[in-house]
């Protein structure tokens, strides 16, 4: 999978596999944020470190103001229409937006820090036999 369409499916960022959330949609919005511990496809934990999604909301910002002047072009620009209803556009589009703006935000915070590597799931799935448990046999005597 391209780098490009498992940011847009929101996939894991090392093995492009996993899933990012728990839900595959956004709703109901209690579950929004809900995000598995580790990806079942490589093991990489989804939360490096306490706060770590705090930095998304920069990113979170860096779309707002995109899609913002993207709105102002198409709508006030574009359209020809009055400031006040320009604000209400942009502010019923950024509600509806909103909960794909969260997930996105803390996707593409974590592809900052995490590359593409192709033989991550085979290795994870060798740790996981080296650490299998030793099964205990009884002998017969
Ligand atoms: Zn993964």
């Amino acid at each position: 999978m391209k780098k490009s369409a498992a940011i847009l499916a929101m996939k894991c960022p090392r093995c492009h596999e996993g899933d990012l959330f728990t839900n595959h949609s956004a709703f109901p919005l209690r579950s929004l944020h809900k995000m598995p511990e580790h990806c079942k496809g490589c093991g990489l934990k989804f939360t490096p470190e306490p706060g770590f999604y705090t930095g998304a909301m920069y990113v979170s910002y860096a779309i707002n103001i995109g899609l913002f002047i993207t709105t102002f072009f198409v709508v006030y620009i574009g359209l020809k229409v009055e400031v006040i209803s320009f604000l209400m556009i942009y502010g019923i589009t950024l509600l509806l937006l909103s909960p794909f703006l969260f997930r996105y935000s803390r996707t593409l915070f974590l592809y900052l820090f995490y590359s593409y590597e192709p033989l991550a799931k085979q290795d994870y799935l060798k740790s996981l036999q080296l650490y299998k448990p030793i099964s205990t046999t009884t002998v017969a005597v």
